[in-house]
């Protein structure tokens, strides 16, 4: 975790974006991302946290113009990359770099690890053959691989080593922002603190800013300054992790955190157990209103007629829930489906 400092410029800038697509059939349009505003401060790890369906991958992709706006712009340190010309975008482009979850994504298994590390550089036409091959046995000495490694395939690795190559790839470009979207998913248990860590001390080193895409609340908690809670292609809550995951505000964090069985310290567990009733929404329908309101135990009236706003309720610490305050998220509404179900089911543990 870097250190957090307030004042550091924004690297990215999110502003209003919308990314629609058509569904297969082409009838209809699923609302991926419906309206996010958020910045990213040069030298922070910002974490991105939801269920599947909730727009964070569509959203990293989006962040590296892997994907374009539909609506809205995303800035890098400034600059709206849409608006440059294919040389300068090309350019642009290595400093914004993502690491997927499935180690074998960027791997050629038919390439040595040399020259899937070194292709990046090759594309960009940077040195010649001895300087890219130099480099790219640094970088995979920096991931913790030996100089062995770079003869060998992608299949007599394992994931966590292939996942390290994913990075030193990536390293060698220089980049200032990684996304890593889910990088630590597909690895063992065992090996993920690891590869963690190896994050942490290449940010330290090269002051890179990272934005940490996953469903898991620990990888959160263990890598970012600040976290933004995603839900159905919309932004629920946003501020620094420990205040977010210990004093969260918006009753789908709370339900999130709850659901989280271990490793998060006591400390940052909440009493009440809250299930997440249903499954995600369609995005080709979302809810009116609140999009969490026909999961959330303290849903009213309004929250189907209105869109709740995006609020700061703490300092840096933003809500989109009608009725959360500074104090938490709103009590159960006990008429509401949801409350009484989760009533029920206490009631029948009992
Ligand atoms: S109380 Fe209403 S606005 Fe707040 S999260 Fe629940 S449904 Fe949304």
């Amino acid at each position: 975790m870097a250190e957090t400092n307030s004042a550091a410029k924004d690297i990215l800038a999110v502003r209003d974006l919308r990314i629609l697509f058509p569904t297969r059939d082409g009838r209809d349009t699923v609302k991926a991302i419906d309206g996010m505003n958020f910045t990213v401060r040069a030298g922070e790890t910002f974490g991105v946290i939801g269920e599947s369906g909730s727009g964070k991958t569509t959203l990293g992709r989006a962040l590296v113009s892997l994907i374009a706006p539909t609506d809205g712009e995303i800035l890098h340190d400034g600059t709206n990359p849409a608006s440059l010309r294919t040389g300068e975008f090309r350019k642009h482009r290595r400093d914004y770099q993502i690491i997927f979850q499935d180690p074998n994504a960027a791997l050629n298994p038919r390439m040595t690890i040399i020259d899937s590390v070194i292709e990046p550089l090759e594309v960009m036409r940077e040195g010649n053959d001895s300087s890219r091959r130099k480099r790219g046995v640094a970088a995979l000495e920096r991931v913790g691989l030996s100089p062995e490694t770079a003869g060998r395939y992608p299949h007599q690795l394992s994931g966590g080593q292939k996942q390290r190559v994913n990075i030193a790839r990536v390293l060698t470009l220089r980049p200032k922002v990684i996304v890593c979207d889910e990088v630590v998913a597909a690895l063992d248990v065992s090996i993920r603190g690891d590869v963690l860590n190896l994050f942490t001390d290449l940010q330290r080193e090269f002051g890179l800013t990272y934005v940490f895409i996953t469903h898991d609340i620990s990888v959160v908690s263990h890598v970012s300054d600040r976290v933004a809670v995603t839900y159905l292609g919309k932004l629920m809550e946003l501020g620094p992790t420990e205040d977010v995951i210990e004093h969260p505000l918006h009753p789908y964090t709370r339900a999130l955190l709850s659901a989280e069985p271990i490793p998060l310290p006591s400390s940052m567990r909440v009493d009440k157990r809250i299930i997440l009733e249903g499954e995600i929404p369609s995005p080709v329908a979302p809810p009116s209103g609140c999009r969490f309101r026909t999961r959330c135990p303290s849903v009213q009236q309004r929250c189907a007629a209105e869109v709740p706003a995006w609020r700061e309720l703490k300092p840096g610490h933003m809500v989109a829930c009608h009725f959360a305050s500074a104090e938490g998220p709103p009590p159960d509404n006990q008429d509401a489906p949801v409350a009484q179900q989760q009533q029920e089911e206490a009631n029948e543990e009992v």
